[in-house]
């Protein structure tokens, strides 16, 4: 039944919604290249609007991670059935991010040469506390039942729902009013989403200008290779891998797969945040034939541990960084490269800037000086929406590929 409320309301206001928000994406770049000379007005009047939109899906979000994950758990009434999709999840988001961020290291060391070395003098960059291997591990527990809420530790809130979830499908008959009261949020929840959904053009032309005015000049230069070096990986990866990977395991066209895709793309990439487009890729996957259970469990999981674009982002701007500085690293770096984009990228939360923040953790692990950050931070909004866009469709493709596997699983 819940299916129907969700279908149902959003059928009208699909089309108008993705149309909408793409007229606001046209508009925003042509704002900003006309507003390029007062970008500073643009900064102080027009992006506050786009920060109000997102502190609004950052409200949202903790709820939404904790009750749609619940309710696919509880849905699927077999533990079982959680582990299998829960395993297929695991080990595709692994080897997909995997490979991501080895196609950002290739890609990378591709445009090396061309990369500048800097006179790195001048650079300021407050370099949150660097978090080890270990703290992600520990901090992924929570101690406190409400914290995770409140702080939208979105990795605690995943442990918190799993647990609930598992434990209302053991208590079976007795917790039916439970179950009742999950899909019941969960709808509440997801109303409300998208009611705050119904604002994203206007958060799509306020966020998105200001990055064009303040930006427009500045990608040129040695920062447009970066940037088109780390663009470059994120295209192959998604022509590449999700539609070799939706064509072979998930049994659907690569074409009918973006195709369907669109709207939540256009949303990611204006957006910047993985979570905040969680609604509209639970909308997208459906109509793609992805089950109600199976994407809402593994869509909400993949918005917070699955970041394919992430990794090659933190992989292309190592390589970056470190030919900046004059440093070249060897292939036992590159490794290591490897091994901590993969972890950061799942300790990244899906919200603006937040790969940012974790790539201190992935150049502390080679060495390299976290102050390198400065070099890329200026366009990192424009990495962050092609990085966003691929992490998302990264987690559809786990979607549609799950549903389709369960789907022959049952048929048998
Ligand atoms: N903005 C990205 C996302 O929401 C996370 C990141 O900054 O890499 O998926």
């Amino acid at each position: 039944m819940n299916i129907c409320i969700w279908e149902g309301v959003y059928e009208q206001k699909k089309l108008s919604l993705a149309a909408q928000i793409f007229i606001a994406l046209v508009l925003a770049i042509i704002a900003g290249l006309v507003m390029q000379g007062v970008s500073e007005f643009t900064v102080t009047y027009i992006k506050p609007f786009g920060t109000i939109f997102l502190n609004l899906v950052k409200f949202i979000v903790g709820p939404i991670v904790l009750f749609s994950i619940m309710s696919g758990i509880v849905s699927m009434r077999d533990i079982k059935k959680v582990g299998i999709i829960g395993g297929i999840t695991a080990v595709y988001y692994f080897c997909t991010t995997t490979v991501a961020i080895t196609i950002g290291l290739a890609v990378a060391n591709l445009f090396k040469g061309s990369f500048p070395m800097l006179t790195t003098a001048s650079l300021t960059y407050e370099a949150p506390e660097a978090t080890s291997g270990m703290d992600v591990l520990v901090n992924i527990f929570p101690s406190n039942f409400l914290v995770p809420i409140t702080e939208a530790n979105m990795l605690q809130i995943i442990v918190m729902s799993v647990l609930i979830g598992f434990s209302v499908i053991l208590l079976g008959e007795k917790a039916q009013k439970a179950i009742e009261g999950i899909t019941i949020c969960n709808d509440i929840f997801m109303k409300c989403m998208e009611l705050i959904l119904k604002l994203s053009p206007i958060g799509v032309f306020c966020l998105l200008t200001p990055v064009v005015a303040v930006n427009g000049a500045a990608v040129i230069g040695s920062l447009a290779k970066v940037l088109l070096a780390a663009y470059i990986c994120y295209f192959i990866h998604a022509v590449v891998v999700y539609s070799f990977t939706v064509s072979i395991l998930g049994g659907i066209s690569p074409y009918r797969f973006f195709r369907g895709m669109l709207p939540a793309i256009m949303f990611a990439f204006s957006s910047a945040s993985s979570v905040g487009t969680l609604p509209l890729n639970m909308e997208c996957t459906q109509k793609l034939g992805a089950s109600k259970e199976v994407s809402s469990f593994v869509l909400p999981l993949g918005a917070t541990i699955n970041m394919d674009g992430t990794a090659i982002y933190q992989g292309v701007c190592a390589i970056f960084i470190a030919s900046c500085y004059g440093i070249d690293l060897t292939f036992a770096q590159m490794i290591t490269i490897v091994l901590t984009a993969t972890l950061a990228s799942i300790g990244t939360a899906g919200v603006p800037g937040a790969g940012m923040v974790m790539l201190a953790m992935v150049l502390t692990s080679v060495g390299l000086p976290v102050d390198g950050i400065a070099l890329v931070a200026g366009v990192d909004r424009i990495f962050d929406m092609g990085r966003t866009t691929l992490n998302i469709t990264g987690d559809a493709s786990c979607a549609v590929i799950a549903s389709n596997i369960m789907r022959k699983r049952q048929e048998k």
